[in-house]
């Protein structure tokens, strides 16, 4: 089982960094432009900071993540088998 995570719309984020303090290994803040992005490692496409496929060993972090934006911008889902 994997969870694909979302930051959608990206542009909404107010780079407060909830996200990054409470699930650092799937979140950071970018230098580009200072929003929160999926890291690079997690991300279906590399250029496509919005969204990625992460393991299910870390679905708590992400919903922590989820449960705590300000802007509620970060959504999931459970994909694969057992989902
Ligand atoms: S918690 Fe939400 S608003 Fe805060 S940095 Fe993460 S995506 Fe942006």
């Amino acid at each position: 089982m994997a969870i694909r995570v979302y930051i959608e719309p990206r542009e909404a984020c107010v780079s407060e960094m909830v996200c990054t303090v409470l699930c650092p290994e799937v979140f950071e803040i970018t230098r580009e432009d200072g929003r929160a992005a999926v890291k690079v490692q997690w991300r279906s496409s590399k250029d496509n900071p919005s969204e990625g496929l992460v393991g299910g060993d870390l679905e708590d972090c992400v919903i922590a993540a989820v449960e705590n934006c300000p802007v509620e911008i970060i959504r999931w889902e459970r994909v694969g088998r057992g989902a």
